[in-house]
């Protein structure tokens, strides 16, 4: 996958740059709609000279820089995080997203105090998919077995959710990215789009989100709604 586009920048709702890093890889992969996953390397030392080039690319142009990985930044080499530290300080990044599957939330704390330590405000963001606990579990094997989602966003800052699945509703996808809002000091909602995972969009479903529900936070400056996975500018290939 190292075709794929891994630096790009958001201009719309929270600016920020946006690099697509490559580590050791998701260590839960169950998710079944999920074929991000396949975007990783044993080989540490390529993945230290990928994310290196990638993240030459930065400008520090918002100071704010979003990173992303499939897993949590935990997945990432030292050598890595390291980088972005070094980046942090010569581009002046004052905020700093990164993604963290629930099993890992231990690692948060450590984190947030080592970029706090050079003036760097960490956001973590967390994959729920759905606030309906049972939904979330058995359907889409989620891997999060807590069911509060005060509870959920206690240690986290933004959360994404998953929509455009079979037996989804307009009010339970209403009801989810107002439940993310509540606990969340932001809400990604990501349209599912085809691709190789067990679980596929449900067209019906989709058209129902972009027609009656979408809408709403269109111009919700604390909600990113992506109509299709590569809506942030990485993750695609240079000839999509
Ligand atoms: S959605 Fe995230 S946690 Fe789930 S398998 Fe994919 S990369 Fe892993």
């Amino acid at each position: 996958m190292d075709d794929l586009i891994r630096y790009s920048v958001i201009t719309e709702k929270n600016p920020r740059e946006i690099v697509l890093l490559r580590g050791t890889g998701c260590r839960w992969r169950r998710c079944r709609f999920c074929d991000y996953h396949l975007d990783f390397s044993r080989d540490t030392a390529a993945n230290t000279a990928l994310n290196l080039a990638v993240l030459a690319q930065v400008t520090g142009q918002y100071g704010r820089l979003e990173v992303i990985n499939s897993g949590s930044f935990v997945d990432l080499d030292p050598s890595t995080m390291d980088e972005i530290e070094r980046v942090c300080a010569e581009k002046h990044i004052h905020t700093l997203h990164f993604e963290c599957h629930w099993r890992d939330r231990d690692a948060i704390d450590a984190l947030r105090a080592r970029f706090a330590a050079r003036g760097v405000t960490v956001r973590i963001k967390i994959g729920v998919e759905s606030f309906d606990a049972d939904y979330r579990e058995t359907v889409l094997v989620k891997g999060i077995d807590e069911r509060d989602p005060a509870k959920i966003a206690a240690l986290f800052d933004e959360c994404c959710l998953l929509v455009g699945l079979c037996g989804q509703t307009a009010d339970s996808m209403i009801r989810d990215i107002e439940t993310g809002l509540a606990h969340f000091d932001r809400v990604c909602v990501n349209l599912m789009t085809p691709n190789s995972a067990p679980l596929q969009p449900d067209d019906a479903v989709c058209a129902c989100f972009v027609r009656e529900v979408a809408p709403r936070w269109a111009n919700d400056p604390r909600v990113d709604l992506l109509l299709h996975n590569t809506d942030f500018g990485v993750g695609g290939t240079e000839h999509a």
